[in-house]
């Protein structure tokens, strides 16, 4: 019998990182000899942090929970809107399905949250503090005692900047680390939910395989390992995931620019999810929407162009959830090697990325695919899986605390379930 579950993002790890040598995370590997693997997870469409971590906490396709990338555009103001930083409003209204912390507090279960995408406002955390950039987000919505307990000992009044630099990013993880560690000796909380980022920075800027992702990965491993010494006595259920992992870039592309130059920059906006971009139209402009298509796919760079109908295969919406029309017109998908920006101003189309590594791919190729270690009382040892969704770690959790989820996409990993566990028989749906 589990008395509590602690999940962890571990962002833009990639599965295959855990069979590198070259990789020293013991921490991370006694995990996993203790518990149980999955080699790789696949992420959502498209692979970007905002909608995998959704899909994560859901157990639904972006389809059901409505956050369909990193950035969307916002037909009822014409704007390009970002998620990052929790910028875009209440996670009630954001989010269009329960979430397992909503499901465990409908339970009576008390939850916390440390950094994790889109909670702000989330009514059902009893202990939160959202991902923001800025500190005026944290001093307005973290939960307001807690934040004032925190103050005392931990210097959350630097959250903001350290959130909001790359090269801060391990600081920013430490200090996560140090409010879940504080959750965990202070607070009765049944459900613990943290997101270390600075793995995933450092693979934008470094690239795959470079000295600084690895330093970067012993690094997390560490502050795993602090959490772990301190939850060695106890019977609690650690799940640790990556949202997605990373391909090398080296060229930027401006899709803004080609819509200008071609005379269709009045008709569409293209908005940047790094791997592929969506594209966004008007009625007006739907007898221009091929012309636009097939200039993308004329492309050498451009791996496909997906109409709506492609899109509910892919976990997509063919139509908008809701009257700020998120769902794009088409998407376009780029070839590894290159990311899209957003810039519209005149230029050339391509030119050198800032970044070295990135995501938002089709999530199939293997470097893009995550894992999932679970180890724990509710979880077997060694009962190790190839493959499973990011949308099945709900439902698996769900399941370790007694929770039937009929109404998720994802479908629980019962192989790796202990008998004796809290699992009492295979749930129906
Ligand atoms: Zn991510």
């Amino acid at each position: 019998m589990n008395n509590r579950t602690l999940l962890i993002c571990i962002d833009g790890l990639a599965g295959a990182y855990l069979e590198d040598p070259s990789v020293n995370a013991p921490h991370l590997k006694k995990l996993i000899k203790e518990g149980s693997l999955v080699s790789r997870l696949t992420t959502t469409y498209p692979s970007v942090t905002w909608t995998a971590n959704t899909s994560a906490i859901t157990g639904c396709h972006p389809d059901r929970h409505g956050v369909l990338g990193n950035s969307v555009y916002d037909r009822t103001t014409n704007e390009i809107r970002h998620h990052w930083g929790d910028q875009l409003g209440s996670k009630e209204d954001i989010i269009k399905v329960s979430t397992l912390y909503d499901l465990l507090a409908e339970k009576g279960m008390k939850t916390a949250s440390v950094c994790w995408p889109l909670t702000r406002e989330a009514t059902n955390i009893s202990y939160n503090i959202p991902e923001f950039y800025d500190q005026a987000l944290f001093e307005q919505y973290a939960t307001p005692d807690f934040w004032d307990e925190l103050k005392k000992t931990l210097p959350v009044d630097r959250y903001g900047e350290w959130s909001s630099d790359f090269a801060l990013g391990d600081k920013q993880d430490w200090l996560t680390k140090e409010i879940l560690l504080y959750i965990l000796k202070e607070k009765d909380a049944d459900f613990i939910m943290g997101h270390f980022l600075s793995i995933d920075s450092l693979l934008h800027d470094y690239g795959n395989r470079s000295s600084q992702v690895y330093d970067a990965i012993t690094y997390i491993d560490e502050l795993v390992g602090e959490l772990m010494a301190y939850l060695d006595e106890q019977e609690t259920d650690v799940i640790l995931y990556s949202d997605h992992g990373h391909l090398d870039v080296h060229t930027a592309f401006y899709p803004n620019r080609l819509l200008n130059e071609n005379g269709l920059g009045y008709s569409f906006t293209a908005v940047s999810n790094d791997g592929c971009l969506f594209v966004y139209g008007t009625d007006q402009t739907i007898d221009r929407q091929q012309e636009a298509k097939d200039l993308f796919q004329s492309l050498p760079y451009v791996a496909d162009v997906l109409s709506t109908d492609a899109f509910p295969e892919r976990g997509l919406p063919k139509i908008d959830l809701d009257e700020f029309g998120h769902t794009p017109d088409f998407i376009v998908e780029l070839k590894e090697g290159y990311l899209s920006k957003d810039d519209v101003e005149a230029g050339e189309l391509l030119g050198d990325s800032s970044y070295l590594a990135t995501h938002g791919y089709s999530p199939e190729h293997p470097l893009l695919k995550g894992f999932m270690i679970a180890s724990g009382p509710s979880f077997s040892s060694g009962s190790n899986i190839d493959e499973a969704h990011i949308v099945d770690i709900a439902p698996t959790i769900a399941v370790t605390r007694d929770i039937m989820p009929h109404k998720m996409d994802g479908d629980p990993l019962s192989s790796i379930l202990t008998k004796g566990g809290n699992t009492i028989e295979e749930p129906a749906y």
